[in-house]
């Protein structure tokens, strides 16, 4: 399957599973010093491989493709450009998880899959959507985890590969869900720093093959 098909099969994905509303949210694939990014505002069912763009990592400007690229490729090109080791986002409004964010707090390690993404899911601070000051905060506070939550916006999730941040991206709504449950029953009790270290250490080795 091409890089634009992949693309497309996961934004759908997202949209279908619920991850996103409307036209919210963008994927994307790193390909050595360009990246290849879903369109601007364009509704998810008529989304085709033709629709994905390519864009220049460094000048952020479309190589290849006739539509207007996702606004937030600055926050897309810096987290490339930043992390060398991440090869593919994926950013949702996904609602629980954005709920946290609109609260402006981290979602805790409630749950073991937190693994997965990091010790917590941070929260970047506010900036307008695709913005160049969202794409800073948004790379800073990643730091070194697998996804981060834009304040009053949504999520970023990162991988190595489009399946991994896909993944991701829904563990994150996942643990969003089950950090908010415990808060309603008013019993929020997330695992010790040991605890959080096993994890951290078996999901080293947490693959298929
Ligand atoms: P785009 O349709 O421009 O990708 O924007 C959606 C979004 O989520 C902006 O943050
Ligand atoms: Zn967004």
């Amino acid at each position: 399957m091409s890089i634009q098909n992949e693309i497309v099969k996961i934004a759908k994905q997202c949209y279908e599973t619920g991850l996103v509303v409307g036209t919210a949210g963008n994927v994307s694939v790193r390909e050595g010093d360009m990246m290849y990014i879903t369109p601007s505002a364009l509704p998810y069912n008529e989304m085709t491989e033709e629709d994905v763009l390519k864009v220049d990592l460094t000048t952020g400007k479309v190589i290849e493709g006739n539509r207007k690229p996702s606004s937030e490729t600055p926050m897309h090109t810096n987290i490339y450009l930043q992390k060398e080791e991440i090869k593919a986002i994926v950013h949702t409004h996904s609602t629980y998880a954005t709920i946290f964010a609109c609260a402006h707090k981290a979602i805790p390690p409630v749950h073991y899959v937190i693994a997965d993404i990091g010790r917590e899911v941070s929260v970047a601070p506010y900036a307008r959507y695709g913005s160049e000051s969202l794409a800073g905060y948004a790379v800073e506070t990643l730091g070194d985890a697998n996804g981060v939550l834009l304040a009053n916006h949504g999520v970023v999730a990162v991988g190595d590969t489009l399946a991994d941040a896909y993944r991701r991206a829904e563990a994150i709504e996942e643990l969003a869900l089950l950090s908010y449950g415990s808060h309603v029953l008013n019993s929020v009790n997330p695992l010790t720093e040991e605890e959080l270290d096993e994890a951290l250490e078996g999901f080293k080795t947490y693959t298929s093959n």
